[in-house]
C-alpha cells in the first residue's frame, strides 16, 4: 500500500488539546460567573452567516472585510461568509426575534470562533476565539460604566493586573464629519511623509491614519487635530458623564485620544484593554458604542455598546501571570492486582465517579509499580490499590501521591476518607493568591 500523505490543520488553526483546555474552560467559567453577575444571559449565534451582514456593519472598505474575511459561494449561489467577530450576528438576531419588544435593555453575551484570514503569529491566528458582551437598547452612559467595571472585574479574577484601559470617544453622525474634515486638512498638510497606508487611507478612510501601527509615522500622527477638542456638546455631556460613572466605580482608565477601533459601525464611546505581559499584539480586548447598527441593518433605532475579548490572547496572558489554575485533574487513581480485584475496583470507580470525581484505574492487568507510575504521570491525588491481601482483609491501601503516605482504609470508608482529605477543596474554585 502507498504511504499516505499526512493531512494538517489548516493554516492559522490550531487543535486545544487537554490539559492546555482545562485553562481555557477555567477562564470560561469565570467569564460566565462574572456576566451572570451582572445579568447577561448568553446568546448563540451562527458560525455562517451572510457576507452582506458583514459589508453592510464592520464596512465594505474596512481590512476585514477587504482582505481577512472569509467568503464563499454556497451550492445555490447565496454568498456565506465565516464570522469575522459576532457583534453584526447579535444585533441581526436582536432584530430578527424582536427582542426590541421585551421593553428593557438586552444584555446578551457570547462566547465562540471567529475567523479572519491574517498573517498568523503569536496571539493572531485565522481561527480565533472570542468572548464578547453587548447591551442594546439604551444609550445611558451608564451602561458604558458597567460595562467597563465588569470587564475590570474578571480580568481581576483572572488574576491579571498591569491592563491598561484606554478610553475615547469617537465622536457621532453630528460632529464626526466636521472632525474628518479637519483631520482630512491636518493630513493634506503632512502629504508626502506618512506611510504609503496612511496616504491611501487620508483620501478613503482618513480617521484609519490614527490607528497606524508604524513607528515612523507615530510623531506626525501625535501632532494630528485630537477628536475630543471636535466632540458635540451631547456627545461631550456623554463622556463625561461615562468618566465621572467611572471615577465613582473605581475603574482606572487613561484617555486615548487617538483610539479609533478597526470597524466602521463605532459612536461615541471606545476602548481597548492592552496587557503588558503580551508582546507586539497586546490589545486584550476591544469595544466601544454603536448606536447606529441597528438601524444599518434594517432595524429600530437600538443604541448598543459591547465588547470582544480575544480569548487565545486572553489565555496567553493568563500563562503569563501564571496565577489561575486550570480546572483540577485526576482525583484518584485506582490500580488493581490480579483479575479477582478488577470487579470491587470498577464497583469503587462508579462509586466515586457518581459522587462527581474524576477516577482513572487500570483497563488491562499491570504490575504495582506501573500502576503507580501511571497514576503519577497523570497527577492524581490518591491512588486507591486493591490487591489479594486487601480483597481478603477488605481493607484497601491509599496513597496520597504528593506525601507518599499511605493508609489502609476500609473498603467502604474510600470515599468519605477521600472526602475528608480533599472533597471540601477539591471541586471549590482555586483561590486567586492575592
Ligand atoms: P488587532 O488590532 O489586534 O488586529 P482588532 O482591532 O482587529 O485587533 P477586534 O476586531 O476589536 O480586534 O477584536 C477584539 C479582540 O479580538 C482583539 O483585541 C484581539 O484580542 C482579538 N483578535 C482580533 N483578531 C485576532 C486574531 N486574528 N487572532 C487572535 N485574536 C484576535
Ligand atoms: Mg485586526
Amino acid at each position: 500500500m502507498p504511504e499516505a500523505t499526512k493531512i494538517r490543520a489548516v493554516k492559522g488553526t490550531r487543535d486545544l488539546l487537554p490539559p492546555a483546555t482545562g485553562l481555557w474552560q477555567r477562564v470560561e467559567d469565570e467569564a460566565r460567573r462574572v456576566f451572570a453577575a451582572y445579568h447577561f444571559g448568553e446568546i448563540r449565534t451562527p458560525v455562517l452567516e451572510p457576507a452582506d451582514l458583514f459589508a453592510r456593519s464592520v464596512g465594505a472598505d474596512t481590512d476585514i472585510v477587504t482582505k481577512e474575511m472569509y467568503t464563499f459561494e454556497d451550492r445555490d449561489g447565496e454568498r456565506l461568509a465565516l464570522r469575522p467577530e459576532a457583534t453584526a450576528s447579535v444585533v441581526r438576531a436582536y432584530i430578527e426575534h424582536g427582542l426590541f419588544n421585551q421593553g428593557r435593555v438586552n444584555k446578551l453575551y457570547y462566547i465562540g470562533p471567529m475567523f479572519r484570514r491574517e498573517r498568523p503569529q503569536k496571539g493572531r491566528y485565522r481561527q480565533f476565539y472570542q468572548i464578547g458582551a453587548e447591551v442594546l437598547g439604551s444609550e445611558a452612559p451608564s451602561i458604558d460604566a458597567e460595562l467597563l467595571e465588569m470587564l475590570v472585574l474578571l480580568l481581576d479574577r483572572l488574576g491579571l493586573r498591569g491592563c491598561r484601559l484606554l478610553l475615547n470617544s469617537v465622536g457621532d453622525s453630528h460632529c464626526r464629519p466636521e472632525y474628518v474634515k479637519v483631520l482630512r486638512r491636518a493630513l493634506e498638510n503632512m502629504q508626502g511623509r506618512l506611510c504609503a497606508d496612511c496616504q491611501r487611507r487620508a483620501a478613503t478612510n482618513p480617521l484609519r491614519v490614527l490607528d497606524c501601527k508604524v513607528e515612523a509615522d507615530q510623531p506626525l500622527i501625535a501632532k494630528l487635530p485630537s477628536i475630543l477638542d471636535h466632540l458635540c456638546p451631547e456627545c461631550r455631556a456623554h463622556f463625561e458623564r461615562l468618566q465621572a460613572e467611572l471615577g465613582q466605580r473605581g475603574v482606572k482608565y487613561e484617555l486615548a485620544p487617538r483610539l479609533v477601533r478597526g470597524l466602521d459601525y463605532y459612536t461615541r464611546t471606545a476602548f481597548e484593554i492592552t496587557s503588558d505581559v503580551l508582546g507586539a499584539q497586546n490589545a486584550v480586548l476591544g469595544g466601544g458604542r454603536y448606536d447606529g447598527l441597528s438601524e444599518l441593518l434594517g432595524g429600530p433605532a437600538a443604541p448598543g455598546i459591547g465588547f470582544a475579548i480575544g480569548l487565545d490572547r486572553l489565555i496567553l496572558a493568563v500563562e503569563a501571570v501564571g496565577q489561575l489554575k486550570p480546572q483540577e485533574g485526576l482525583a484518584v487513581y485506582i490500580a488493581w492486582l490480579g483479575e479477582a480485584a478488577l470487579p470491587p475496583a470498577i464497583e469503587l470507580a462508579t462509586e466515586l465517579r457518581r459522587a462527581d470525581w474524576s477516577v482513572e484505574l487500570d483497563y488491562e492487568p499491570a504490575k504495582l509499580k506501573k500502576s503507580l507510575g501511571t497514576a503519577s504521570k497523570l497527577g492524581a491525588r490518591f491512588t486507591v490499590i486493591i490487591g489479594e491481601g486487601e480483597l481478603a482483609s477488605g481493607r484497601y491501601q491509599v496513597k496520597n501521591m504528593a506525601t507518599g503516605e499511605q493508609q489502609e482504609v476500609p473498603a467502604a470508608r474510600v470515599g468519605g476518607y477521600l472526602q475528608e482529605r480533599i472533597g471540601s477543596t477539591f471541586f471549590a474554585r482555586a483561590e486567586i493568591g492575592r
